[in-house]
């Protein structure tokens, strides 16, 4: 159902909803960025609509809500384990479409390959998806190539457009918030983009044959390690274990899940002093082939979800992009 809201009244609807849902959405994080003086945009808490970044693309997705960057999976101590209670309250994230299947993404890897993930499941089935639409594309994104620049299954769709807001909902708890204000209904259709300024051709024939390829020793030398290209991803999932021992008593403490990145050093290390990939540009390689290769293979669709973040953040601008437009040739010079 399709709703016209005064804007004004949009934050009478959003403090009922934080009563039992504690609301994420990209804003604005001031002196936080990555130069001096400069800002950032990244998933935080927000209780107004005018906190909300709509017209710029968030540095990082919003993957840290379902997947905190350093969690908790129980204390211990001598002969106890005691797993932490979950969060009181559910979730609501604003997220665009890239976003949105970025999330189908973590939802295969986390509850549908094996067994669910206890901790993720908690989080996840409690959280409300709002779609922000794009009317334009950003900087970098190749969503339209990936097939993520349209989605249809959130719980609801917002675009503000100055003195009005309109919803399209399929959520009855926000419908009957909405309607308490009184408000009008109408056809809401979501914005999207039908193209981007970055295009990418993933080769139809691309096999594991492409590893034997010389393009990736360029990254060798250019990739520092960061893993921010990681970091940034909806779509990385990856995290390492980490126990906490306590001063008090070195018995008791705490094991935690923390992200981890297949891009720096330290993730292939094994027993016996064993570590794989220590080359950087086979590091990209692995990454590449898993977000456009591996993962189609195993689940019948690609990982990346072609929000470019990865471009964006890298300090030594390495493009994901123009590294998948390379495989042609690659593929080409292995076969
Ligand atoms: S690999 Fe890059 S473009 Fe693809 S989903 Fe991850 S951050 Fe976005
Ligand atoms: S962000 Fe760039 S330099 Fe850092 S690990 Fe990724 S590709 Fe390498």
């Amino acid at each position: 159902m399709g709703y016209k809201v005064i804007t004004e009244n949009v934050n009478n609807i959003l403090r009922q909803l934080s009563k039992d849902y504690l609301i994420y959405a990209p804003k604005v994080f001031e002196g936080d960025g990555r130069f001096s003086d400069t800002d950032t945009i990244r998933y935080g808490e927000i209780s107004e609509i005018e906190e909300i970044v709509f017209d710029k693309k968030s540095e990082y997705s919003f993957k840290e809500i379902l997947l905190p960057i350093s969690e908790t999976l129980f204390y211990f101590t001598e002969d106890n384990a005691v797993v932490p209670e979950g969060p009181k309250k559910g979730a609501i994230i604003f997220l665009r479409s890239c976003d949105l299947h970025g999330l189908k993404r973590m939802d295969q890897i986390y509850l549908n390959n094996g067994p669910e993930d206890f901790y993720y499941k908690r989080l996840r089935e409690n959280t409300r998806f709002i779609l922000m639409g794009c009317s334009h594309t950003f900087d970098n994104c190749f969503c339209v190539d990936m097939h993520s620049n349209k989605s249809d299954n959130y719980d609801a769709y917002i675009d503000v457009d100055g003195d009005y807001t309109y919803f399209d909902c399929k959520w009855d708890e926000l419908a009957s918030l909405i309607e308490k204000e009184g408000n009008v209904t109408c056809e809401v259709t979501p914005k999207y983009v039908e193209s981007n300024k970055v295009n990418v051709n993933i080769p139809e024939n691309l096999s594991g044959k492409v590893f034997n390829s010389k393009v990736w020793d360029e990254y060798t030398s250019r990739c520092i390690a960061c893993g921010r290209c990681n970091f940034v991803c909806p779509t990385c999932t990856c995290f390492t274990m980490q126990d906490i021992t306590y001063k008090e008593n070195k018995n008791s403490g705490e094991r935690r899940r923390v992200w981890a990145s297949c891009m720096v050093d330290g993730y292939t290390d094994m027993a016996g002093g064993i570590t794989f990939r220590k080359p950087n540009g086979e590091r990209m390689r692995f990454k590449v082939m898993h977000k456009v290769y591996d993962y189609k293979k195993r689940f019948g669709y690609n990982m990346c979800v072609g929000c470019g973040r990865c471009d964006d953040v890298c300090p030594e601008y390495i493009s994901f992009s123009n590294c998948i437009n390379k495989l042609e040739d690659a593929v080409k010079e292995v076969e």
